[in-house]
C-alpha cells in the first residue's frame, strides 16, 4: 500500500472537522482496543502502588515458606481485631475469625450483615513456592566437605538454582516431642548455603546436553559445612562437624531430620529492578504476590455486607493435595460449620458464592515471542490479569469460568476503574499450567483466575510490577465491596 501524502492544508481541515466518518463511529463502537501499559493509572495510583510494595517487599522477605507467611498472615489478621475460630462456636455479622490450618494454610473470614445464603466472597491464593526440600536422610560427607540430599519441590529448572546463595527454613521434631523453626542464611550475619556446577573450562560434556538435563535432581545436593570436626579418634568428622553445629544452635540431632520439613530457597532479599523502581525482583512472588494483596483485602473490611473469607493455600505447586491443599475438605467444612450456626442452608450458601482464584499468569516477554501469542498474552504494567481458562493440551483441566462470571468481573473492574487485561498462559501447545480456581469451583462456586504477571515465573528471582500488584488489592477489594 502506498503511503497518502497529506498537504498541509488538508491535515488542518481534517482536524477540524468534528464529524466522524460511518467507518470511525462504527470502530469507535465495535472495536475493543486493549488497555496499553500504565492507561489510565494516574499518579495519584503510582504513588499508592509504590507506598503499597514497600511492606509487600517485607513480607516476602519475612515468608519464604508457607509456614512463615501463614504467621505473617496471622500478624495481618490480628492487627486488625482477628481472632482464632473454633467449629461450632456462635458468630454474628462483623466478627473477624481465622483458623490456622497445621500452621501450613491460613482461612481468614468476616461474618457479613446479610443472609449467608447470598453467598460467601471467596479468595484463594497460594503460599507455597517452587524451591527444593531435603530428604529424609539427607546428610552425608564426601572428599572433605558435609552435603544434603534433597528432593526439589514443584516445578523448577534444575540448573537455575546451582551457584546463587541459598537458605534453609523449615520446622524440625525433636525426639522429646517439642518442635523448632529453623531459618539459617536470611540475617545479613548468617551463612549460606551453595550447590557447585562444573566450571565452563571442563563443561564440554554437559555444554552439549539438552538444558533439561544439564543438571539432574540427584546432584542438588547442597554445600554446608568444609571443616573436620576437631577429635582425631571420630569418624566421619566433616558430618559430625555440621551435625555438631546444628545441635548447638537447635538441639537437634540426624534422628530428628528423618520427620522434618526442611527446605532450601534463595537466600536474596526482594529489590527493586530498574532505576525507574517500577518493577520488583524477589524469591516467591508466585504466589505471595496474589496472596499479600487478598489477605489485605480481606484484614481491612470492616462490617462488610457479604461474609467475606480469604485462604492462604498451601500445595499448589504440587498439586494442592493433603489437608492443606485446596482439595483438602477445611473450606467446605467451615461453609458448613457456619451455615449450620447462621441457620442457613449449605446447598444455597456455596450455590451463591463467587471466588477469585488469585494466582500469577506468564507475564509476555519480547526475548521469548515464539512461546507466547502476543493478542491473548498478559504483560507487566496493565493491570490485574483476569485468566478465564487455563490448562494445557486443548484446555486440559481447566476451571474455564463461565461468560457470565467473566463479564461480571470485566464489568466491575471496569466500573471501578481498575485497569486489567486478559492472559492466556503461552501459545497454544507451548506447555500449560494450573491453578486451584478447579477445586474451588468443584464445589458449585463461581471461580475465576485473577492475578499479576510475572517475569521469569518459578525462577529463583521473579520479576513483577508494582503497578500490577496495587491493581491486583484494587480488584479483590471492589470484589469483596461489590453488593
Ligand atoms: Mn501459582
Ligand atoms: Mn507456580
Amino acid at each position: 500500500m502506498e503511503e497518502k501524502i497529506v498537504s498541509p492544508t488538508e491535515a488542518a481541515a481534517d482536524e477540524t472537522a468534528s464529524e466522524k466518518s460511518r467507518g470511525q463511529e462504527l470502530k469507535d463502537l465495535l472495536f475493543y482496543e486493549q488497555k496499553d501499559a500504565f492507561e489510565g493509572l494516574t499518579k495519584e495510583i503510582r504513588d499508592a502502588a509504590q507506598a503499597f510494595c514497600v511492606p509487600y517487599a517485607k513480607f516476602l522477605d519475612a515468608a519464604k515458606t508457607e509456614r512463615e507467611a501463614v504467621l505473617e498472615g496471622i500478624k495481618m489478621a490480628e492487627a486488625h481485631g482477628f481472632v482464632p475460630y473454633t467449629f461450632g462456636q456462635k458468630v454474628k455479622p462483623g466478627d473477624k475469625f481465622y483458623i490456622n490450618n497445621r500452621g501450613k494454610s491460613l482461612h481468614v473470614f468476616v461474618i457479613g450483615s446479610e443472609s449467608l445464603e447470598n453467598g460467601i466472597r471467596i479468595s484463594a491464593a497460594h503460599v507455597d513456592s517452587p524451591r527444593i526440600d531435603l530428604k529424609q536422610h539427607p546428610v552425608y560427607e564426601d572428599t572433605g566437605a558435609c552435603y544434603l540430599k534433597t528432593h526439589y519441590y514443584g516445578g523448577i529448572k534444575k540448573w537455575q538454582w546451582v551457584t546463587i546463595p541459598l537458605a534453609l527454613h523449615g520446622t524440625v521434631c525433636r525426639a522429646d516431642g517439642t518442635t523448632v523453626d529453623i531459618c539459617i542464611g536470611e540475617d545479613d550475619c548468617d551463612p549460606v548455603f551453595y550447590i557447585t556446577d562444573i566450571l565452563p573450562h571442563l563443561g564440554r560434556e554437559q555444554s552439549t546436553r539438552p538444558l533439561g538435563t544439564a543438571i539432574d535432581g540427584e546432584s542438588l545436593n547442597v554445600l554446608v559445612s568444609a571443616s573436620p570436626f576437631d577429635d582425631e579418634h571420630a569418624d566421619q568428622k566433616y558430618k559430625l562437624s555440621f551435625l555438631a553445629a546444628l545441635y548447638e544452635r537447635y538441639g537437634i540431632t540426624e534422628r530428628d531430620l528423618m520427620s522434618a520439613e526442611l527446605s532450601i530457597v534463595p537466600a536474596m532479599k526482594a529489590r527493586d529492578i530498574g532505576l525507574d523502581r517500577s518493577l520488583i525482583g524477589a524469591y516467591g512472588h508466585d504466589d505471595r504476590v496474589c496472596a499479600y494483596p487478598m489477605m489485605l483485602a480481606a484484614v481491612e473490611a470492616e462490617n462488610p455486607v457479604h461474609t467475606l473469607y480469604a485462604i492462604f493455600a498451601d500445595k499448589e505447586e504440587t498439586g494442592s493435595d493433603g489437608p492443606t491443599g485446596m482439595q483438602g475438605s477445611l473450606m467446605t467444612d467451615l461453609f458448613a460449620d457456619l451455615a449450620n450456626t447462621l441457620g442457613a442452608n449449605i446447598h444455597k450458601v456455596r450455590a451463591n458464592s463467587k471466588c477469585l482464584s488469585a494466582d500469577v499468569n506468564a507475564a509476555f516477554d519480547p526475548k521469548f515471542s515464539g512461546q507466547f501469542e502476543s493478542r491473548n498474552s498478559s504483560y507487566v504494567h496493565r493491570g490485574v490479569v483476569v485468566t478465564k481458562y487455563t490448562g494445557s493440551g486443548g484446555k486440559g483441566g481447566t476451571n474455564d469460568a463461565s461468560a457470565e462470571y467473566v463479564g461480571y468481573i470485566h464489568n466491575l473492574l471496569t466500573r471501578e476503574g481498575v485497569l486489567f487485561q486478559t492472559g492466556e498462559l503461552g501459545k497454544v501447545d507451548a506447555g500449560g499450567g494450573g491453578t486451584v480456581a478447579k477445586y474451588i469451583s468443584a464445589h458449585n462456586i463461581d471461580t475465576v483466575d485473577i492475578g499479576v504477571a510475572v517475569l521469569s515465573m518459578h525462577a529463583p528471582y521473579e520479576v513483577v510490577s508494582k503497578y500490577d500488584v496495587y491493581e491486583t488489592y484494587r480488584c479483590v477489594k471492589a470484589f469483596n465491596e461489590d453488593v
